[in-house]
C-alpha cells in the first residue's frame, strides 16, 4: 500500500519520532503526517548529565520549538496527550480531540524507574529524564555540599561527575559487585572504579539502599540513605536505577508487550500490522544472542525511526537488532564497549579468549599522552570477535565503533590482527591497540590450545593403558 494520501500518525516527538518523520518527508510527498508531542519543545537527553555538569552552559541551547524544527513542512504538530488507541476503528483519541489514521508510530519513549525504597519521594530526590528534572537538580546543587547517585551504570557516572564539577562530595551507591556491570566484565569496570575513586568520587557496591532519610531539621526534606543499615549524610539524592518502556497505551489497545516493551518484528511493525513503534518503546533483539532487551540508545531510536518511516513510505527497511555500543565520559575518562561481555557470550555458551593491551594514545616521548586500555573478547571455537571494552583519556569512540563494524562483519582474529592502521605521533600510538589486543588474545589462544592438546593426550595415554 503506498501512502499518498495516507493519514500518517506519530506519537511522540523524541529522537524515534523526528527520525521517523523526517524520513517520511522524504520518502512519502504525498502523506498527512501528523505529530503529537504532549512536550511544549524538543531537547535530546544525552546532554542533560552535562548541563547540570556546567560543560554546556544553560537549557537554552539544546531546547527547540517542534514547530520550528519542520517549518517550511506540511507536517501538523498538536501538542497534546494521547489517552488511548482503537485499532479496530484505526483511531486515537487525545485529551482534546479524536483523530484517525490510515498509519500510526508509536515513539512513545520510556520513563525513569525507581525502585520502591521508603522516602524516596522526599524533597531532594530526583530521576534524570527531562528538562524539569535537570533545572530542579540545578536549583539543588546551590544549597548542597553532598550528592549520592543510586546506580552506577553510564549516566548514574555522568551524573556523579557533573556533581564533582560543583565540588560536591559524591557517592555512587551499586547494587551489582561492580559499576557499569551491564557494559562490562569486573576487570574492566575495575579500570574504570580505580580512575574515579582516584578522583575523588567514593563509590559502594554490592550495596543495598534501604531507606531514604528525613532532614531532623527540615521536615520533607532528604537527610540521607541507609546502605546495608549505615548512614550516608546527603543533600540530594538521584536515582539513576534504570527506565521503563512506556507501553501502556499500546497493552491497553492489546498490542503485543512484553516486559522489555512493545513487541516489533524486523520491520518495526507491532501485533497490528499498520501501527509501527521505535525507540525506547520497544523490545528488539540483541543481534550476537538473540537476546530480547530494551532499545534504551539514542542512537537505535534515530536508526528504528529510520527505518519504521522508510517501511511506512512503502520501502522494505530491515532493523537488525543491537550490538549494544555504548560510550561514555565520567570526568575525564572515555569509556565504551560494544557487542558481548565475557560474562554475556559465556551465558550465551561461547568459550572465550581476553587479548588485554594498556598503551597509551600517543608515543611516550609526545607531550600530552594519556592512558588507554582495550579488552577485545573472541570465541575460541571460531575465533570470531565477540566484544570490545575500551577506556581512555581520549579516542574511545573511534574503537568501539571500529569493533562495532568488524563485530557487523563477522571479523576473526586473523583479521583483526592483520588490521592496516595509520599512525602519526601527534594522533596516535603505534602498534594500534585493537592489533595489540588481538596478538595478546592469539598467544593466549596458542597457549589455551597446547594444554588442551596436553590434556588430551594425557588421557590418550591413561585409555590406551
Ligand atoms: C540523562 C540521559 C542521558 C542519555 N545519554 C545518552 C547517550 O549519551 N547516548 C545515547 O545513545 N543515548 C543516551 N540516552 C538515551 C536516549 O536519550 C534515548 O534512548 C532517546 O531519547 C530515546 O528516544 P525516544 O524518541 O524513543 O524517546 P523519548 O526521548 O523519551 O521521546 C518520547 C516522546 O514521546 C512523548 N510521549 C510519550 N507518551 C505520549 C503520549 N501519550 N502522548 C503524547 N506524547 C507522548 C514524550 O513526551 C516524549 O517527548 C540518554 C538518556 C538520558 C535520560
Amino acid at each position: 500500500m503506498g501512502t499518498k494520501n495516507k493519514k500518517i500518525i506519530i506519537i511522540g516527538c523524541g529522537d524515534a519520532g523526528i527520525s521517523t518523520a523526517v524520513t517520511l518527508l522524504r520518502m512519502s510527498k504525498d502523506a498527512e503526517i501528523t505529530i503529537i508531542e504532549r512536550e511544549k519543545y524538543f531537547y535530546p537527553r544525552c546532554p542533560l548529565p552535562f548541563v547540570i555538569g556546567g560543560e554546556i552552559v544553560g537549557t537554552k541551547k539544546i531546547i527547540k520549538k517542534i514547530e520550528d524544527m519542520f517549518s517550511g513542512t506540511d507536517i501538523k504538530i498538536i501538542h497534546d496527550t494521547v489517552l488511548s488507541i482503537n485499532p479496530e476503528e484505526n483511531t486515537l483519541r487525545t485529551k482534546n480531540q479524536v483523530l484517525e489514521y490510515d498509519y500510526l508510530v508509536m515513539a512513545t519513549g520510556a520513563s525513569s524507574h525507581v525502585p520502591p525504597i521508603k522516602g524516596s519521594n522526599l524533597s531532594g530526590c530526583y530521576t534524570l529524564r527531562t528538562i524539569e528534572d535537570t533545572k530542579k537538580i540545578i536549583k539543588r546543587i546551590i544549597d548542597s555540599e553532598s550528592a549520592i547517585v543510586i546506580g552506577g551504570g553510564a549516566i548514574g557516572l555522568e551524573v556523579a561527575s557533573a556533581f564533582k564539577n560543583h565540588n560536591l562530595d559524591v557517592t555512587v551507591i551499586e547494587i551489582m559487585d561492580y559499576i557499569m556491570g551491564t557494559s562490562f566484565d569486573p576487570g574492566f569496570s575495575n579500570i574504570i572504579e580505580e580512575y574515579l575513586t582516584g578522583n575523588g568520587i567514593k563509590i559502594l557496591k554490592g550495596a543495598k539502599v534501604n531507606e531514604i532519610t528525613e532532614r531532623q531539621d527540615r521536615k520533607g526534606e532528604v537527610g540521607g540513605v541507609i546502605v546495608d543499615r549505615k548512614f550516608i549524610p546527603a543533600d540530594l539524592v538521584v536515582f539513576s536505577t534504570g527506565i521503563r518502556a512506556n507501553s501502556e497505551l499500546a497493552e491497553d489497545a492489546k498490542i503485543k508487550v512484553s516486559p522489555h516493551g512493545i513487541v516489533i518484528n524486523e520491520r518495526l511493525q507491532t501485533s497490528i500490522p499498520n501501527i509501527y513503534a521505535c525507540g525506547d518503546c520497544i523490545e528488539i533483539k540483541e543481534i550476537l544472542t538473540g537476546k530480547k532487551v530494551q532499545s534504551g540508545y539514542g542512537t537505535q531510536a534515530d536508526r528504528e525511526g529510520h527505518i519504521a518511516g522508510i517501511n511506512i513510505a512503502g520501502g522494505k527497511g530491515i532493523f537488525e537488532g543491537t550490538l549494544n555500543s555504548v560510550v561514555t565520559k565520567a570526568m575525564d575518562l572515555e569509556v565504551g564497549r560494544t557487542g558481548l561481555t565475557q560474562k554475556e557470550a559465556k551465558e550465551a555458551g561461547y568459550e572465550t579468549v581476553v587479548g588485554v593491551v594498556k598503551t597509551k594514545t600517543k608515543p611516550d616521548y609526545y607531550p600530552g599522552t594519556k592512558d588507554f586500555w582495550m579488552h577485545l573478547i573472541f570465541d575460541v571455537k571460531s575465533e570470531r570477535l565477540l566484544g570490545a571494552q575500551i577506556a581512555g583519556g581520549e579516542d574511545v569512540v573511534g574503537y568501539v565503533n571500529l569493533a562495532s563494524m568488524a563485530l557487523q562483519k563477522g571479523n576473526t582474529l586473523e583479521d583483526t590482527l592483520s588490521f592496516k592502521y595509520s599512525y602519526a605521533p601527534p594522533i596516535c600510538s603505534a602498534p594500534s591497540p585493537f592489533v595489540s589486543a588481538a596478538e595478546n588474545a592469539y598467544k593466549k589462544l596458542n597457549r589455551l590450545r597446547k594444554i588442551k592438546k596436553a590434556k588430551e593426550k594425557k588421557l590418550d595415554v591413561k585409555t590406551k593403558k
